[in-house]
């Protein structure tokens, strides 16, 4: 790996056994707090996409961070895709399960012109299941998914392989155990 991808892991802080025992957390706000970490990761992840996008999907909450400046960088809209019960307008909802409890995202059902090419980002992937209810969220929503970007993927978790096996082309920057 190179010395760039180095540095921007060592930026991640582990933070052990929160929210619950048994966790190792990946925190990426030290590697949004570092000015050459930040950009490093933006432009980096704008380089790993090919082809047009209409709009980024980031989710809540820290994907928002990522995915805003990629939107800013590529041109392209931002679509935020919430915790249930935070939009305004009608909304359509996905509920899904999480590395650690369950939940429910919520988007505005008129978020997205038809056959829009969406982007999903978030922070990082575990088990899918936050992608995965997002990817179906954008779908409903009358978008067509182009791919995934996440800064950090836990592949042991099996989230990164879920969604390929759903045909979504994903990439990450970072792996982590
Ligand atoms: P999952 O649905 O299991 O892929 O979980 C992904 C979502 O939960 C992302 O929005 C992450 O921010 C958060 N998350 C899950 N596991 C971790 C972890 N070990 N460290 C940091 N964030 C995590």
């Amino acid at each position: 790996m190179s010395q760039a991808h180095d540095e921007l892991r060592d930026l991640v802080r582990t933070i052990p056994d929160f929210p619950n025992p048994g966790i190792q957390f990946r925190d990426v706000t030290t590697l949004l707090l570092d000015p050459a970490g930040l950009r490093g990761t933006i432009d980096a992840l704008v380089a790993s996409v090919d082809g047009p996008v209409d709009l980024i999907a980031a989710i809540d909450a820290r994907g928002f961070a990522v995915g805003g400046a990629m939107a800013t960088a590529m041109g392209a809209g931002l679509m935020l895709i919430r915790k249930d019960g935070k939009l305004p307008g009608a909304t359509i909802a996905e509920d899904y399960a999480l590395e650690y409890g369950t939940d429910r995202l919520a988007v505005h059902v008129d978020a997205c012109a038809p056959g829009a090419r969406v982007l999903l980002v978030d922070d990082l992937i575990a088990t899918g299941g936050t992608a995965m209810a997002a990817a179906r969220l954008v779908e409903r929503a009358g978008g067509r998914l182009v791919g995934a970007r996440f800064v950090i993927n836990l592949p042991d978790l099996g989230g990164s392989a879920k969604l390929r096996e759903a045909g979504i082309e994903v990439r990450s920057l970072l792996e982590f155990e």
